[in-house]
C-alpha cells in the first residue's frame, strides 16, 4: 500500500546548528527523503546556520555525506540529489554575537514562504537565538521556531525558558519537539483507541489491571557523558518521552484531533499524577561489560566521574488520580545498556471474573502491546482453545498487526523527525509539547529528583546486558506482577 503524500507549502527552513550531530543524522537526511517523496516543494530552501566556517558548497558536501551515512535504505536518483542540493545554502553565524546575522537577514528577505527556524543547538542558546531573531527582524507573526530537547532541567529553568521564548514568539509559533510523538505507532495508538469501538469501553480501572511502559536501550552514554551525567535517566527520558507516552495511553478522548484539544487532555493526565513514593522508585547505574573482548566501560568510567550518583536506569510506579484510572498502577521503566533495544507500552487486562473451564485451563489475561521500536506494531494477546483432542485447555495467541507487513515497506520509511518537520510546515502543533505541559511534567519530576538529592541516594549497580537492577523486579513482584521481558 502506498501512502499518500500531500505536499506542504514552499518553505524556508533555517537550521541553527546545521553542522551538528542531530542535523546530520536526522534533520538533513529526513528533509531529503521528504524531497524525494514529493512532499517538500522544489521552491523550498534549507539554510544551514552554525558557528562552523563553511561556504554553501562546503555545506552541500557535508549534506551529501550525511545522506550517504544516515539516509537509510532508500532509492533516489542523481538528479534528485542534485536538485535537493540546489535548495541548500549555508551561512556561518554566531548565536552569541552579531556575526552572520545580517547575511541571514538578507537571505530571508521578503520571500513570502513559510519561515521556520530549527534550534538544533545547545539549550543554553535557545533564548539567545529567539532574541536575535527578533532583533534582526525575523520573528514575524508567521515565523515558527522548533525547539529541541532538553527543555529546561527543572520547573524553574523550564518556566524561565518559556518566559524568554514568549517575549519574542506566541505559543502557536513554538514547536517543542519530542520525537517520540512523531513515531508512527504513537499516532496509531490514538487511532486504535479513538477510531475503534472495541477498546474504549474497556479502557479503565475496571478492566485494566495495570499498564507498563518500557524504553530500553542497549547503548551506553557514548559521547554524551558530560551532558548525561548532569541529567540522568529521569530528566533525559522519563520527564519527556515516557511522560508523553503515558499521556497518550491514559488521556480522555479529546473532542477533536486538534492541537489544543489533544494537549488539554494530556495536561490533565500529568496534573492528575500522584507523587511517587520513595519505595516505588528504583534507580540504577550500569556496570562494565564482562566476558567480552572489547569490554564496554561502566557508567562511571564512561562519564569520567568515579563517584557519580547519576542514574542510567529508572523504574517507578505511579497512579493517576481520576475516575478512569483510580486503582490502576502505571509502571515506567527506562535504562541504558539493557539486554535489548525495545520501546513498548503494555496494557494488561484483568482476568475474567470466573473461569468456566476450571482450574486446569489456567488463568489468562488479554495483553495489548504497542511496540514503538524496533518492529513497530500492535499485538493483542487473546485466549483460545489449545488445538487437538486434549480437552478444553486454553492458550494465549497473538492477534498481530505488524505495520511493515500490513502496509508495505512504504509505511516504515518516514522517520519521526521528518514527519514532525512537515507538521511544522503545515502549522500543526498536535504532536508538539505545549509550554504548560512541559512545566507540569517538571512539577511532577522535580520532587523525585530533589528527594534523591536530599537523601544522597546512590543508584543500584546493574550488569550491562541485563534488565536493570533486581530491585526493579522486586517493585513488580511486591504487587504480584512482573515486567514484560525486554526482547529485541
Ligand atoms: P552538536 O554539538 O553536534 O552540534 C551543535 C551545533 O551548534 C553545531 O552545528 C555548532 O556549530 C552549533 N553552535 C555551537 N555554538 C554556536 C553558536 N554560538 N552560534 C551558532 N551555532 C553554534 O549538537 P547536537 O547533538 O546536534 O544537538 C543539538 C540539539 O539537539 C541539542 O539541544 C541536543 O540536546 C538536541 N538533541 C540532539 C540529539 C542527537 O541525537 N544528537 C537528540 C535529541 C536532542
Amino acid at each position: 500500500m502506498v501512502s499518500r503524500v500531500i505536499p506542504v507549502d514552499p518553505f524556508d527552513l533555517v537550521i541553527f546548528g546545521g553542522t551538528g550531530d542531530l542535523a546530520q543524522r536526522k534533520i538533513l537526511p529526513g528533509l531529503f527523503r521528504r524531497f524525494v517523496a514529493g512532499q517538500m516543494p522544489a521552491e523550498s530552501r534549507v539554510i544551514g546556520a552554525a558557528r562552523t566556517e563553511l561556504d554553501s558548497a562546503g555545506y552541500r558536501e557535508m549534506v551529501v555525506e550525511a545522506i550517504r551515512e544516515f539516509g537509510g535504505d532508500f532509492t533516489y536518483t542523481d538528479k534528485q540529489l542534485k536538485d535537493f542540493l540546489g535548495r541548500i545554502e549555508y551561512t556561518p553565524i554566531d548565536a552569541l554575537g552579531d556575526a552572520g546575522w545580517a547575511d541571514l537577514q538578507e537571505l530571508m528577505k521578503g520571500k513570502g514562504r513559510t519561515e521556520a527556524y530549527y534550534f538544533s543547538v545547545s539549550p543554553a542558546l535557545f533564548g539567545e537565538l529567539a532574541e536575535r531573531l527578533q532583533q534582526w527582524g525575523m520573528a514575524d507573526r508567521d515565523a515558527r521556531i522548533v525547539v529541541e530537547k532538553p527543555f529546561g532541567r527543572d520547573l524553574e529553568s523550564a518556566h524561565a525558558l518559556n518566559a524568554t521564548l514568549a517575549t519574542y514568539f506566541n505559543e502557536d509559533q513554538i514547536y517543542r519537539i519530542d520525537h517520540y510523538l512523531g513515531k508512527e505507532t504513537v499516532q496509531n495508538l490514538m487511532a486504535v483507541r479513538f477510531g475503534n469501538m472495541l477498546f474504549e469501553p474497556l479502557w479503565n480501572a475496571q478492566f485494566i489491571d495495570h499498564i507498563q511502559i518500557t524504553v530500553a536501550e542497549t547503548v551506553g552514554v557514548g559521547g554524551r557523558g558530560e551532558y548525561y551525567d548532569k541529567a540522568g535517566a529521569m530528566r533525559d527520558m522519563v520527564q519527556n518521552h515516557l511522560m508523553q507516552l503515558l499521556c497518550l495511553i491514559a488521556m480522555e478522548p479529546p473532542a477533536r484531533f486538534a492541537p489544543d484539544a489533544v494537549r488539554d487532555e494530556k495536561l490533565k493526565v500529568i496534573r492528575a499524577l500522584d507523587p511517587v513514593l520513595p519505595h516505588h522508585i528504583v534507580r540504577g547505574q550500569y556496570l562494565a561489560e564482562t566476558g567480552n573482548e572489547e569490554k564496554m566501560p561502566s557508567y562511571r568510567e564512561a562519564v569520567g566521574a568515579p563517584r557519580s550518583r547519576t542514574e542510567s536506569f529508572v523504574a517507578l510506579k505511579t497512579h493517576i488520580s481520576n475516575w478512569r484510572w483510580a486503582g490502576t498502577p502505571f509502571y515506567l521503566r527506562t535504562g541504558k545498556r539493557l539486554s535489548a533495544r525495545s520501546s513498548e507500552i503494555t496494557v494488561v487486562f484483568k482476568e475474567t471474573p470466573h473461569s468456566i473451564f476450571g482450574e486446569d485451563a489456567g488463568r489468562h489475561r488479554n495483553v495489548l502491546s504497542i511496540r514503538l521500536q524496533p518492529n513497530e506494531g500492535i499485538t493483542l494477546g487473546v485466549t483460545i482453545k489449545e488445538p487437538g483432542p486434549g480437552g478444553m485447555r486454553l492458550i494465549d495467541v497473538p492477534l498481530d498487526m505488524s505495520f511493515a507487513e500490513a502496509l508495505g515497506q512504504d509505511a516504515e520509511q518516514v522517520d519521526a523527525y521528518e514527519r514532525l518537520i512537515m507538521d511544522v510546515m503545515r502549522g500543526n502543533q498536535t504532536l508538539f509539547m505545549r509550554g504548560d505541559e512541559v512545566e507540569a511534567a517538571w512539577a511532577w519530576t522535580d520532587p523525585i529528583i530533589q528527594g534523591w538529592e536530599a537523601r544522597n541516594d546512590v543508584p543500584k549497580p546493574y550488569d550491562s546486558g541485563s534488565a536493570g537492577p533486581d530491585y526493579a523486579n522486586e517493585l513488580m513482584r511486591r504487587d504480584g506482577r512482573e515486567w514484560r521481558e525486554v526482547t529485541p
